[in-house]
C-alpha cells in the first residue's frame, strides 16, 4: 500500500531571509506529512551561506528546486551548472527531495539519501496523448535513479485536464518503477491537484495562507488538509463535485466536504469549473471518477438530455441539480431535483402545511419553476409575477399557475411569497423586488436569495409583522438532500448549516 500522500508548500518569497522570519513556513519545517518547496531561482540572496541557513531550518522536509528558466525559472542569466551545484550541496546536506527539469543535464550530479524528482512543465498548453506518453513521460520515468516524474501542464478547458486520467490509467502500479505526479494548472485542473493521492501520487503542490502560490490554481495547504482531508484520500474513496461556471465562490464544497469528515466517510467533494458542454466534460473526465454532483449554473437544464434515468420532480422543473451514480451499474447517471422539494420544506416548516395555501412567486426563472413545482406537488395554489409578463404567461400555463401584477397585490390573499429574482442580492444590497406597501401584512416572506443572509426585502417583510425565511435554509436543505441520496446517511444538518453561516458571515465582513 502506498503511504499517505504529502502537502508540498511552495516558498513565494523574494529572499532566504524573508523565508527564515515567515513563522508559517517554519511551522511546517519539521511538520509530518508537509513538504516545504525551496525554490532557489526566487530567492534575490541566494549564496552558499543563505542556503546553508535554509537547510538548517528546513532540511528535513525540504524539496529543493532551482527552476530552468525554460519552465518557469526567474533567474536566467544562471548556468545549468551553477543550478546543479546549488542542487548537490542540498542533496548533501540530506534533504528529503530534489527536482531537475528532465532538459536539465545532470553529469555527475549525486542524489545521495534524496529521493529524485524530474520534473516536466508547459505553462502554456496540454499536448496531446501520444506525445505526453511516449515523448515526455516514457523517457521521463526510464531514466536510472528517478524516483518521481512530475508533469505539471496547462489546460485550456476542463475536457484537456482528461490527459491526466490517461496517464494514471497506466502508471503508479507496480509495474512502473518511478512514482508519477500530473498536475493540471488553473482553476479547470483543481481537481488532479486534490486527487493526486487517490491516483498513487506521493504528493501534491499548495500554497502558504494568502501567497500567490507558484502555479495557477494552486490551493492554500490548509483547504487541501482540513477542507479536502488530502493525505487521507486513496483509490477507495468516492469524489462528488459541483459543476458549473463560475464555481469559485460556490460554499457546496464547504458544505458537503465538512458534513463527509463529520461522519467519518471516505468521500470528498471538488469544484469542477465546466465552461464547455456539460455531457461532454461526464464523457471525458466524470464519469471515471464522480459517484454523484450538484449541478448548478448554467448547466442545470442541459444537463437532462445525458441523464439515463430522471425523477418526476426534475422532469417537471425540466432541470436537475443532482446527479447519482446508479446503484446497480457502473455507467450512467440519475438525476434529480432538491432544489424543489428544499424549498417547499421551507414553506411548510413555517406554515404547517402547504395544503391549499396561496404562493406568490416573483420572478420566472430557473428558481421560480422549481419553487412552483415543489409548492404545487405539495397542494399549494401558485400565482406568479415577473418583469417579462410573457414569461411568466408560459411558465404559468405550463404548470398550471396564474400570473398577476403589482396592482392586483392588495386585493389578493397571500400565504406566502418566494422572491426568486436575484433582486436584493449582493452587491445591490438596497433594492427589492417590492416596497414594504407591497407586502400583505400577515403573510410569510422568503427570499431565496442568500447573499446577504438578511435582504432587503426580508426587513421590510419584518417591518410589516411578516414571518420571514431566509434563503440560506433552502441552500443547506437542498444540500442535506443531495448528501442524503448519494451516502444513504442522516445528514448533519446543524454542522452543515453552521458551517456555511460562518463562511457567508466572513465573506459580508
Ligand atoms: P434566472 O433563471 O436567470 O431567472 C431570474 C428571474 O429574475 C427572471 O424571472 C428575471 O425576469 C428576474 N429578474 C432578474 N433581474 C431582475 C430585475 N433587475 N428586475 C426584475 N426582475 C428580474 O435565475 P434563477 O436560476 O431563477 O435564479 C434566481 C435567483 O434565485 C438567484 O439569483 C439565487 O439568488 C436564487 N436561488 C437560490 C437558491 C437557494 O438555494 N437559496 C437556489 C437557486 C436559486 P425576466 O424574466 O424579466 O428576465
Amino acid at each position: 500500500m502506498n503511504p499517505k500522500p504529502s502537502i508540498c508548500v511552495a516558498t513565494h518569497h523574494a529572499s532566504i531571509q524573508d523565508l527564515l522570519n515567515d513563522a508559517e513556513f517554519r511551522s511546517l519545517a519539521n511538520r509530518e506529512g508537509f513538504l516545504v518547496e525551496l525554490r532557489l531561482d526566487f530567492f534575490n540572496d541566494l549564496s552558499d551561506e543563505t542556503l546553508q541557513q535554509a537547510l538548517a531550518v528546513f532540511a528535513p522536509n525540504a524539496l529543493v528546486t532551482f527552476r530552468h528558466p525554460l519552465e518557469g525559472g526567474k533567474q536566467p542569466d544562471v548556468t545549468d551548472a551553477e543550478r546543479l551545484r546549488y542542487l548537490q550541496r542540498a542533496a548533501n546536506h540530506g534533504v528529503k527531495y530534489i527536482d531537475i527539469e528532465a532538459r536539465t543535464p545532470r553529469d555527475g550530479f549525486d542524489k545521495r539519501g534524496a529521493k529524485l524528482i524530474l520534473s516536466y512543465h508547459d505553462f502554456e498548453k496540454v499536448p496531446d496523448e501520444a506525445t505526453l506518453y511516449s515523448k515526455i513521460w516514457q523517457p521521463m520515468q526510464a531514466q536510472p535513479g528517478v524516483d518521481v516524474v512530475k508533469i505539471a501542464l496547462m489546460p485550456k478547458s476542463v475536457d484537456d485536464t482528461s490527459i491526466a486520467l490517461s496517464l494514471y490509467s497506466g502508471c503508479n502500479d507496480n509495474s512502473v518503477r518511478a512514482s508519477t505526479l500530473i498536475l493540471c494548472m488553473g482553476e479547470t485542473g483543481l481537481w488532479t491537484r486534490v486527487l493526486a493521492g487517490f491516483f498513487g501520487a506521493p504528493f501534491t503542490y499548495a500554497r502558504g495562507e494568502g501567497a500567490p502560490g507558484t502555479a495557477p490554481g494552486q490551493p492554500t495547504w490548509r483547504e487541501l488538509d482540513e477542507l479536502y482531508r488530502f493525505r487521507d484520500i486513496d483509490k477507495s474513496w468516492n469524489v462528488y463535485g459541483v459543476i458549473g461556471n463560475p464555481i469559485g465562490h460556490s460554499l457546496s464544497p464547504l458544505m458537503h466536504n465538512s458534513a463527509f469528515a463529520e461522519l467519518g466517510l471516505p468521500c470528498v467533494y471538488i469544484p469542477f469549473k465546466v465552461e464547455g458542454k456539460v455531457w461532454g466534460f461526464f464523457q471525458d473526465v466524470g464519469q471515471y471518477i464522480l459517484q454523484g454532483a450538484s449541478i448548478t449554473i448554467p448547466h442545470k437544464e442541459s444537463i437532462i438530455t445525458g441523464c439515463h434515468e430522471v425523477d418526476p420532480v426534475a422532469q417537471a422543473i425540466g432541470a436537475v441539480n443532482t446527479l447519482k451514480h446508479f446503484d446497480y451499474a457502473d455507467e450512467g447517471y440519475t438525476g434529480s431535483n432538491t432544489d424543489a422539494p428544499a424549498a417547499a420544506d421551507c414553506l411548510e416548516s413555517a406554515l404547517g402545511t402547504l395544503k391549499d395555501k396561496h404562493v406568490l412567486i416573483l420572478g420566472a426563472g430557473g428558481a421560480a419553476r422549481a419553487v412552483a413545482v415543489g409548492v404545487k406537488e405539495r397542494g399549494a395554489r401558485v400565482s406568479m409575477l415577473n418583469r417579462t409578463r410573457e414569461r411568466a404567461e408560459a411558465l404559468a400555463e405550463e404548470l398550471g399557475a396564474t400570473v398577476v401584477s403589482h396592482d392586483d397585490l392588495s386585493a389578493l390573499r397571500i400565504d406566502a411569497i418566494v422572491n426568486t429574482t436575484p433582486i436584493g442580492m449582493y452587491p445591490n444590497v438596497d433594492a427589492s423586488p417590492l416596497e414594504e406597501n407591497q407586502i400583505p401584512k400577515g403573510c410569510l416572506v422568503f427570499d431565496t436569495v442568500y447573499n446577504p443572509l438578511r435582504t432587503r426585502l426580508l426587513e421590510l417583510a419584518e417591518k410589516r409583522g411578516c414571518k420571514t425565511v431566509e434563503g440560506l435554509e433552502m441552500f443547506i436543505g437542498q444540500g442535506v438532500r443531495q448528501f442524503e441520496l448519494w451516502t444513504g446517511k442522516a445528514a448533519p444538518r446543524e454542522l452543515m448549516r453552521r458551517v456555511v453561516l460562518d463562511a457567508l458571515k466572513k465573506r459580508q465582513k
